[in-house]
């Protein structure tokens, strides 16, 4: 019988469905009065991971 288990556990952490690695790239509107989006993003610290790239829960 095959007794190897896999002994590391913390191997993949599931992914955050809102970022990439921990930072999201928002895209945030200058002010003005064109209202068009600002082709610069700004890298920003994902609140659903807090920047750790992996999901909050591990389901
Ligand atoms: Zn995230």
């Amino acid at each position: 019988m095959s007794t190897k288990r896999t002994t590391q556990r913390k191997t993949r952490a599931k992914k955050c469905p809102d970022c990439q690695q921990g930072q999201v790239s928002a895209t945030f509107k200058v002010g003005g009065r064109k209202k068009q989006e600002s082709p610069d993003r700004q890298e920003a610290l994902c609140l659903t991971c807090l920047g750790t790239g992996e999901a909050p829960n591990g389901n």
